[in-house]
């Protein structure tokens, strides 16, 4: 089952943000609060998507906080 895992990937999206109050705990800078879309592909073919929001950083990428 070992070599099943290469062929699943997945990949994160922000599809908008605004910012929000706070900073980021990493870098200092600005949070934002994202839309965000992750997508799971199996063999490069998406075939599973999910949507959620987090507050995170835009600078450094740090997620800070996520919501379902
Ligand atoms: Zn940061």
């Amino acid at each position: 089952m070992v070599f099943f895992c290469f062929l699943v990937d997945q990949r994160r999206k922000i599809r908008r943000s605004k910012p929000v109050a706070g900073s980021c705990s990493r870098c200092g800078r600005g949070a934002s609060v994202a839309d965000m879309r992750t997508a799971t592909r199996f063999c490069c073919i998406p075939f599973y998507w999910k949507s959620w929001k987090a507050i995170m950083c835009t600078f450094c990428g740090a997620i800070l906080k996520s919501y379902r």
